[in-house]
């Protein structure tokens, strides 16, 4: 789980960005950290770089496929 310590450098949204799954390897949509929904793992990727590949790290059977979630998204000025 992310972590953080000062409350005011984070806020919630309900923006439709934090339900969509994405495959290993698609082009990151906004910047921000992503956690693997098979086994919970999180990166940082920057926008318009791709996401780890789907060998990035390895799953058992029962975690099936690496698919990335954002989890918190930042916001450039
Ligand atoms: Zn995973």
């Amino acid at each position: 789980m992310a972590l953080y310590k000062y409350s005011q450098y984070l806020g919630t949204s309900t923006d439709a960005a934090f339900d969509v799954l994405h495959k290993p390897g698609a082009t990151t949509p906004h910047s921000g950290i992503y956690r693997c929904e098979g086994c919970g793992h999180e990166i940082a990727s920057n926008g318009g770089n791709p996401l780890p590949p789907q060998n990035h790290h390895q799953h058992n059977a029962s975690q099936g496929t690496i698919q990335w979630r954002m989890v918190v998204y930042a916001q450039g000025k």
